[in-house]
């Protein structure tokens, strides 16, 4: 069994095509939050989505764009797009975004946007923060996004340790860990490419990848859409 794990989409369209494009037959797929903000697609993306079946949890950003929460945490730049999403969604679809639970479980997986401490906000960046959320996972495994950046945590009786995966290497999970896949939508690592992980949960195997898509064309958007300018440019370098 491959399951495809995506985070952070972003209301990118057209990266999100490219990794679907590039993706090996699945039977599920898993996505860790923030499918909106900062991008120029919400709705697309949203009905993309919807076709595929995909098991969803909150991001700060969906849920932001659906009922408003956690908006003066945001920056100014994504506090704008953020209303301006909200303006662009029909009622079913802020409707659908408000609905999405915060922590879903799939098999041996337990799925969060931030962490399982603050499954919104928490950005998990440090083996201590990741040790944390396994401590109160009740699954083995767990994926997370939020940082935008590929992590993989790995976790045993002693220690849990950070991993900056390298592309299309398969990592055993060993016997717990927390998968990042890094973000779609929106890259932040220098690297512009959309990026997304492959899960074997009967293996307990993970491999994570980069694919390209047409940056220019999504800039094209953000500015024809009057988001801010800066949500443009940062594609650009991954950052
Ligand atoms: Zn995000």
């Amino acid at each position: 069994m491959t399951v495809a794990l995506l985070s952070d989409i972003h209301g990118n369209l057209i990266a999100l095509e490219a990794v679907l494009g590039a993706l090996p037959p699945v039977e599920e797929l898993w996505v860790t939050g923030d499918t909106v903000g900062y991008g120029p697609d919400p709705s697309d993306v949203l009905a993309l989505r919807r076709e595929r079946g995909a098991h969803l949890v909150a991001g700060n950003h969906d849920r932001a764009v659906a009922t408003g929460a956690g908006l003066a945490l945001f920056n100014r730049h994504a506090a704008d797009a953020a209303r301006l999403h909200a303006e662009w969604l029909c009622a079913e679809e802020r409707d659908a975004l408000a609905s999405l639970p915060e922590t879903a479980v799939r098999g041996s997986f337990t799925l969060c946007h931030g962490s399982l401490r603050q499954p919104l906000w928490e950005y998990m960046q440090t083996p201590d923060a990741a040790a944390v959320s396994l401590a109160l996972a009740d699954t083995a495994h767990g994926c997370c996004g939020h940082t935008h950046v590929p992590a993989l945590f790995r976790g045993d009786s002693e220690a849990t340790v950070l991993v900056r995966p390298t592309d299309g290497t398969v990592w055993d999970l060993g016997e717990r860990a927390f998968v990042n896949p890094g973000s779609v939508g929106q890259p932040r690592d220098g690297d512009p490419r959309a990026s997304y992980a492959l899960i074997d949960p009967e293996r307990s195997c993970a491999s994570f990848h980069r694919v390209t898509y047409d940056v220019a064309e999504t800039q094209r958007r953000i500015r024809f859409r009057r988001l801010p300018e800066i949500l443009a440019d940062r594609l650009a370098h991954g950052l």
